[in-house]
Formats: C-alpha cells, sequence, structure tokens
C-alpha cells in the first residue's frame, strides 16, 4: 500500500477498534486508491480519505418491544448516515443478530462508493438491528419495527436519508416501518423508504433488481472474454431475495444453476433450480430449503456443507460477507471457474480475492456488481418525485442500462489506471473519485 495512505488507514484501524469487518473494507479500498493521489495530491491536502472513514453522523439507540408472551425486549439499533456528498443518504436497514456497529459501518462505507458507481444522486448510509426475526410472528415483526421507527423518524426524510431493505428487511418490514412514520409525522411521504409494496408507492424490478442486475453485470464480464452465461454452470449462495432472483435471471439467460444454500445447508439440483418452487418454499411460506428439497424429486441435500464445494464456471455468491474463504476460490479455480458476480456484500475474505485475482477469474465485486438493487431504489425514488409509475419493461430497461454503464465504469477507470480487467480498482476508483470531487467543490463540512 501506498505510504501516505498507510499512514491515515492505521490512524482509522485505531481510531475504531473492534470493527473488524470495517476495517477489512477499508483497507480493501485504501489499496486501490495510490494512483489516485499521485494524480490528484489535492484529495490529500485536503484530507479528503480521513473525513470519507468518519461517518457524517452515527445514531445507536434502544428499540425495546414485547413479544407475543407479552415479555419485554431489547435490541439495539443503528443508523450510520455515512456520506451526503452526492445526495441524500441512503442504504438499507439489516436485521440479523450478528449486526453491530462494525458490521453497519462496513455496509455504510461500502455503500459510498456502490452509490456513487450507479450515477444516481444518492449519498451512502445504511441501518438495522441485531434483532432477529427468524420464528417471530407477523404481530412481533410489525411491534419491532413500530418502535425502531419510533425513534428512526427523527433522523430521516425524503431529502435526508432515505432506508431500505437488506438481510432480513423486505416487503413486510418496509411497510410497518412506512405505516409507523406516516402515523407519526402525519405525512405520505412516499420517498422517505424504498422498497415499498407496488400498490402504494414502490417500484416495479426493485424486488427483483439486485439479483437481476448481479447477472447483468456478471455477463458484461463474460462478454468481455467472448463468452455469456449461455450453457454455464453457476452456483449460487444464499437463498433470499438476491439469490432467488440471480437464480432466475441466470437460468433465463441460458444458464443452468446447479445448487443454492441456506445457513442449515445446500441443496444440488442438476436439473436446475426450479425458482417457482423456490419462490413458494421461501417467499410465500417463509420456509427453509430442507422443504424445497422435500418437494422435488432427483435432488439432493447436504447438511451443514459449504456450497463452494460443488463445482461451477460461474460463482455467485448472494448470502453475507466472508462467506466464501481462500480455500473455497483455490478449490473453484481448481475446478474451471470463470468468473464471479459478488450479489452479497464482501462476501469474498481478501484471500479469496486475492486468489480469483491471480488465476485471471473474472471478478466483479460486490460495491459494482450489486448496485442494481440499490439504483432500482434511486429509481423508485425518482418515480416518487414525479408521483409517476413506470412498466416493468421500462423499469428494466433503465436498470439494465445502469448495470452496462457501472460495468463499463470499472473497466474504462481500470484501463486509464494500467490494470486492465481488475474490476475492484475500478470500483473503488470510479466510486471514489465522483465522491472526492463533489466533497472539494463542497468545501470543509
Ligand atoms: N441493501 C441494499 C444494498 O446493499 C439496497 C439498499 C437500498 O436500496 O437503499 O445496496
Amino acid at each position: 500500500m501506498d505510504a501516505r495512505l498507510e499512514a491515515v488507514r492505521d490512524t482509522v484501524l485505531a481510531r475504531n477498534p473492534g470493527e473488524a469487518e470495517f476495517h477489512q473494507a477499508v483497507v480493501e479500498v485504501f489499496e486501490s486508491l495510490g494512483p489516485v493521489h499521485d494524480r490528484h495530491p489535492e484529495f490529500l491536502e485536503a484530507a479528503i480519505l480521513e473525513r470519507l472513514c468518519e461517518p457524517e453522523r452515527q445514531i445507536i439507540f434502544r428499540v425495546p418491544w414485547t413479544d407475543d408472551s407479552g415479555r419485554v425486549q431489547i435490541n439495539r439499533g443503528f443508523r450510520v448516515e455515512f456520506n451526503s456528498a452526492l445526495g441524500p443518504y441512503k442504504g438499507g436497514l439489516r436485521f440479523h443478530p450478528s449486526v453491530y456497529l462494525g458490521i453497519v459501518k462496513f455496509l455504510g462505507f461500502e455503500q459510498i462508493f456502490k452509490n456513487a458507481l450507479t450515477g444516481m444522486p444518492i449519498g451512502g448510509g445504511k441501518g438495522g438491528s441485531d434483532f432477529d426475526p427468524r420464528g417471530r410472528s407477523d404481530a412481533e415483526v410489525m411491534r419491532f419495527c413500530q418502535s425502531f421507527m419510533t425513534e428512526l423518524y427523527r433522523h430521516i426524510g425524503e431529502y435526508t436519508d432515505v432506508p431500505a431493505g437488506d438481510i432480513g428487511v423486505g416487503g413486510r418490514e418496509i411497510g410497518y416501518l412506512f405505516g409507523q412514520y406516516k402515523r407519526i409525522t402525519n405525512r405520505y411521504e412516499s420517498g422517505v423508504l424504498t422498497g415499498k409494496g407496488i400498490s402504494w408507492g414502490g417500484s416495479l424490478v426493485r424486488p427483483e433488481a439486485t439479483g437481476f442486475g448481479t447477472v447483468i453485470f456478471t455477463e458484461e464480464m463474460l462478454k468481455t472474454r467472448g463468452s455469456s452465461f449461455d450453457g454455464q454452470r453457476v452456483v449460487v449462495s444464499g437463498s433470499g431475495n438476491v439469490a432467488i432472483n440471480a437464480i432466475a435471471k441466470a437460468q433465463a439467460l441460458g444458464a443452468t444453476v446447479v445448487a443454492c444454500s441456506d445457513s442449515s445447508g445446500y441443496v444440488v439440483d442438476e436439473a436446475g433450480i426450479d425458482v417457482g418452487l423456490l419462490r413458494q418454499v421461501k417467499e410465500v411460506e417463509r420456509g427453509r430449503l430442507k422443504d424445497y428439497v422435500l418437494r422435488r424429486s432427483g435432488v439432493s441435500y447436504v447438511e451443514a456443507g459449504c456450497v463452494w464445494d460443488v463445482d461451477a464456471t460461474v460463482a455467485l455468491p448472494c448470502a453475507t460477507q466472508n462467506e466464501l474463504d481462500g480455500g473455497a476460490a483455490a478449490r473453484l479455480v481448481r475446478n474451471g471457474l470463470l468468473a464471479v458476480g459478488e450479489g452479497a456484500n464482501m462476501p469474498s475474505t481478501r484471500d479469496a480475492v486475492a486468489v480469483f485475482q491471480e488465476a485471471g477469474v473474472l471478478f466483479g465485486p460486490g460495491k459494482a456488481a450489486n448496485a442494481g438493487g440499490v439504483a432500482t431504489s434511486a429509481l423508485e425514488m425518482q418515480q416518487n418525485a414525479s408521483r409517476d409509475s413506470w412498466s416493468f419493461e421500462h423499469t428494466e430497461q433503465r436498470l439494465t442500462d445502469i448495470m452496462v454503464g457501472i460495468h463499463h465504469r470499472c473497466a474504462s477507470t481500470a484501463d486509464e489506471y494500467g490494470e486492465p480487467g481488475n474490476y475492484v480498482l475500478g470500483a473503488n476508483i470510479g466510486g471514489f473519485v465522483k465522491v472526492a470531487d463533489a466533497m472539494l467543490a463542497q468545501g470543509l463540512i
């Protein structure tokens, strides 16, 4: 790493002890930025990096609620408003027991660059709670969401901060959150949250957008080698919203998705995952992958194993951070891997990324490859601002154009900095320069 950046990195790590995921995200970005600072010494003089790593505002709050047996439960809520150089803070809310400040900050930090790459006017933020929705009734989830919003409402707004979903937060949760915001403020402020239902201000394609976008980005990478999804053998990790829609899109483009996973195990379905059945089990019934196996023949279920043991030519990690390590990466490479598109945020460890890059595998980092979700949230905000709603075809075409644009921005930036095909470098520099220019223009704030 560049010596000037090392000093800044050390200060950032020391100022934020115990936040391993935030450290990992910061170090990965800093490793790309040396050449930018050679060309732009003004960024160093204005301490752009130090400012970028210090969130503009961090809110941590108590979320009290009662469960169905009448017991009082206490969770911790977070919203990190990281950077507003390009627009209102924008990023999802994650409800998962692993959530703590280090996770929210890594996600918020990545969101700054991701959102900049989309070309849309959105800053970076993230939030969530250590609340575990698994096994909770609808009524419990509603009471939790209402309590969470009772504090969050005072910090957000159409022009301030616009949350959305992430792991554990989908249409149901956004509905309860929106209802409570409306009740407290007495405002039908559609643009305050994205991921809303279609009949009350949501956008078509928003549910599909992250998974579809990941596949569109990966298809663009494959094209640079004269290839495509057609005929590829694909493994997807996860079986939530991002994974399901990535599977659907990859198969629509002619690939066979032979495996997907949840936190208990993985399914191998050599005929290709039946997306209709998977949606029924996971989205309608809120069940587990085991239920998919029970209803389909010729399928095997591997309990507690690693889905990356299954050979693939294209890997789409769509579960969670650090789910694909160096050992798994080496195994995939040995077995003929061509490309990786990250549907989740930071799913590959630093070792895994190094293995992919050394082997010359096409590697699309999450902040580029999964930006279709937040980009379509920005399209939802546009529709809300104009009180309009667009057709599925129009919105999907906008998403496709945005993903092709992000691919082009990453690839041309990598070329410009002398590392053709290095999408990590292209995404980090492409996102950073846009934010840094805006921060310089707006003065020391
Ligand atoms: N949570 C998603 C992400 O990681 C989407 C955020 C949004 O739509 O604001 O980008």
